[in-house]
């Protein structure tokens, strides 16, 4: 039995290629020195998976970026736009490829990125051409074995497979299918891997983690060819191939029968998989196996116990020649180090367990399989008297907290009346011209409000002088909407470092690290919030700021919360117990506030759930469980209101045609979304189903520092008109502000404003 994983995080555990990324872009240090840290956090990650006890340690999967990206150049699938930049300069074209570059020579703009698969991580998306050409351009991947053999240790290099690479991408044009381009794109593995094998590399790890998703029949005999192909042309080689997040499900008889050496599988998120692998008729008992045991994806210790089953059973069927211990899939979304956090209560602390720490658990749980290592027992105890404790914690287990999610009633999760008799009711209260303006909660973030928030978390702010100046900067906004005239108004988000972790911070149940980041992409790092307990609401969490800026004017203020599913989903969550679960105790406290808002005064408050699409499962199959159950635990925030109070939601991504029925089942009385950037192209999701509720499709992108003219605005709203009765529409931004600065966003505002005046008056006209 040996020891490997899929991939190491790569940051660094103080985020090191961060800075170093950062630094460079700024050209504050030259292109040896980045390479220079990029090459010490590699060889410190080698030593110590080494160190450790990992038998086949992985090299390719660190990345300067993305390792989609990086695939791209490998197999030089580079879109023509970036000829302008030539190709010796290679941390140019890359950095191009992945950001933009603009200088006076030069503009162009960067890849599109997006989220790979269910996680928080985005990769850039690979762009294809019908008569796309590949070869075998960046060597990284040969100087990655290379480097790492330097320090004596011979690597498994990984590969994006050519299937999900494809997949993963996008044609830039019509009249062919991406997947068409394997049988020009295979060449080039085999280009590369006859590179590797003359180097002495014995594995390659293949990442084909689309066998997690519903692949057609096409899909998957391009999944046959590919390793049949490999093998035949390298029949030594041996094939490693990994699929996690999922299970193989009906790709599973596909998978069984490819001529590889492992199969990977991602037994925390499919436990049960392994008996479908083992009692399937293609299983051969010659197939390595590497058993996905520590999970790659959330912090919690392993459970030795039950993880011992598991090899167990495998053990009846494999000989443990054959058999891997690794992690579930890349630690890439694991901090990197629990020894690090010295201000984590101890209590707590000892539930948890990092990338470090699970580079540990793999080796303990093959050395407890093995007779011999007795010396592992006391590990073995200290799990188990770990886990016990917190089955039993009274940190974690609220009894009350308990009762009231069970007790919740069908009635809970609907508001007492339906929306068209709300609206008329909401009309009257609100007395909102056609078209009102808003915008979606956060105004500019300066560099002041951020070093305020920085001060007073030191102690070098009191709490005094730290309300002043955000009871200032919130009187400000006030008065500049008032001025320019947004109907409603907000006060602006000035005290939120991040919209979940504003909250956690003020409920019950979560827990903060100090250095557990990890990527989201680039040189972007998040650090999650650590869901460990029973989740409840024990003070009020936006009161205070909401009801002084509504006293500040007469216009109707939108109180502003983040949503249950979103801070389900933007943090590290408990393993104890169903997603489900959790997600209606924090649907509960949220209600909590939402009433108090209510009581104290706001006629509108708006829940945001820009997360929801992305905890969407892989596989089809399981879309309806969880749509059922986060549109419930939205509604349970919502639904503790009167019929004038009107609720908002905001959702900021991009493909709304899968769940548009969902959205429209959360029954939020205004819904805005994201649509600018693609000429309201967005909406048709909406327009096609018919959206019975209130809409504002966003007519400001908010990613870009560009001023929007009145024109474009006025024409991008006159879309909506054609396609939308005119009484649903509400007219702001694409997203929160809190990235742009105070110039662009008065200048875009105000363009915003004049633009849905306008069009009243030619409503006026025409009547
Ligand atoms: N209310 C939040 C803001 O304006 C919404 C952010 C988001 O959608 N991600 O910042
Ligand atoms: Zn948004």
């Amino acid at each position: 039995m040996k020891t490997t994983i899929l991939g190491h995080p790569r940051i660094g555990s103080h985020r090191e290629l961060k800075k170093a990324c950062e630094a460079f872009w700024k050209g504050q240090i030259n292109k040896e020195e980045l390479l220079e840290t990029a090459s010490y956090l590699k060889t410190q990650n080698w030593n110590q998976q080494k160190q450790l006890g990992i038998d086949l340690i992985p090299s390719n999967d660190f990345s300067l970026y993305d390792q989609i990206l990086d695939t791209c150049l490998t197999v030089g699938c580079i879109p023509k736009r970036y000829n302008c930049i030539s190709k010796q300069n290679d941390l140019e074209l890359y950095f191009a490829m992945a950001r933009g570059l603009q200088n006076e020579n030069i503009d162009v703009t960067a890849m599109g990125m997006t989220k790979w698969f269910d996680t928080n991580y985005h990769y850039i998306v690979p762009e294809f051409e019908k008569n796309q050409t590949f070869e075998f351009f960046s060597k990284k991947i040969i100087k990655e074995y290379q480097e790492a053999l330097v320090s004596g240790i011979k690597t498994k290099p990984v590969l994006v497979g050519p299937v999900t690479f494809l997949l993963l991408g996008k044609e830039k044009e019509t009249g062919f299918h991406r997947l068409d381009l394997l049988n020009k794109l295979l060449p080039v593995y085999l280009e590369i891997i006859k590179e590797l094998t003359a180097l002495g590399v014995e594995y390659i790890q293949f990442d084909e983690p689309c066998l997690a998703l519903n692949l057609n029949k096409k899909e998957q005999e391009a999944i046959t060819t590919t390793y049949q192909t490999i093998n035949k042309q390298f029949p030594d080689l041996k094939i490693f191939l990994a699929n996690y997040f999922d299970c193989y499900g009906d790709n599973l008889e596909t998978a069984l029968q490819l001529p590889v050496d492992t199969l990977h599988l991602d037994l925390v998120r499919c436990r049960l998989q392994l008996e479908d692998v083992l009692e399937s008729k293609y299983f051969n008992e010659k197939t390595k196996l590497s058993l996905g045991l520590v999970d790659g994806r959330n912090i919690w210790k392993n459970d030795f116990e039950s993880s011992l089953k598991i090899i167990e059973k495998a053990a009846t069927r494999i000989h443990l020649d054959n058999l891997w211990i690794s992690s579930s899939c890349s630690l890439l979304h694991c901090p990197y180090d629990l020894d690090l956090e010295i201000n984590l209560q101890k209590d707590i602390k000892q539930w948890l367990a990092f990338t470090k720490q699970k580079l540990e658990e793999i080796n303990t749980l093959r050395n407890l399989y093995l007779p011999e290592n007795d010396a592992y027992l006391s590990l073995y105890e200290e799990n188990k008297s770990a886990n016990l404790n917190r089955k039993t914690s009274k940190l974690i287990h609220d009894s009350a907290v308990k009762d009231r999610v069970s007790n919740l009633k069908d009635s809970d999760s609907d508001r007492k009346h339906p929306f068209s008799f709300r609206q008329t009711k909401q009309k009257s209260t609100l007395n909102l011209p056609l078209y009102p303006t808003t915008t979606i909660g956060s105004f500019p973030q300066t560099k002041e409000v951020r070093s305020w928030r920085l001060k007073y978390k030191k102690g070098l702010l009191s709490q005094e002088n730290y309300d002043f100046l955000i009871a200032k900067e919130i009187e400000d906004s006030i008065r500049f909407q008032e001025e320019i005239g947004l109907d409603v108004v907000v006060h602006g988000e000035f005290e939120r470092n991040d919209m979940v972790e504003y909250f956690g911070e003020k409920l019950n149940g979560f827990a903060f690290s100090d250095f557990g980041w990890v990527q989201s992409y680039g040189s972007r790092c998040v650090k999650p919030p650590i869901l460990f307990g029973d989740v409840s609401r024990n003070q009020p969490m936006t009161i205070q700021w909401s009801e002084y800026a509504q006293s500040l004017t007469k216009k109707p203020l939108k109180g502003m919360l983040t949503g249950p599913v979103t801070i389900l989903q933007w943090s590290f969550v408990r393993n104890d117990q169903p997603r489900e679960t959790t997600c209606n105790q924090i649907a509960l406290a949220i209600r909590d506030e939402v009433v108090d808002l209510e009581k104290h005064g706001l006629k509108i408050i708006q829940i945001d759930e820009p997360a929801i699409r992305e905890g969407l499962p892989l596989r089809k199959e399981n879309w309806n469980e969880y749509l059922n159950w986060a549109v419930r635990a939205f509604k349970i925030s919502a639904s503790g209101v009167k019929d004038e109070t009107q609720i908002h939601t905001h959702m900021c991504y991009s493909d709304f045609n899968d769940i548009i029925s969902s959205i429209a089942d959360m029954d939020a009385d205004v819904i805005t979304i994201e649509t600018s950037r693609s000429e309201m192209e967005l909406l048709d999701a909406f327009v096609n189903y018919k959206y019975p509720n209130k809409i504002g499709p966003g007519v400001y992108d908010i990613h870009s520092p560009r001023v929007p003219s009145l024109e474009e605005i006025e024409n991008l709203l006159l879309k909506a008109t054609k396609v939308l009765p005119k009484e649903h529409i509400w007219v702001n931004p694409d997203c929160g502000l809190k990235t742009r600065d105070w110039p662009e966003t008065k200048k875009a505002l105000q363009n915003i404003v004049k633009a849905a005046k306008n069009l009243r008056a030619q409503e006026v006209q025409l009547a």
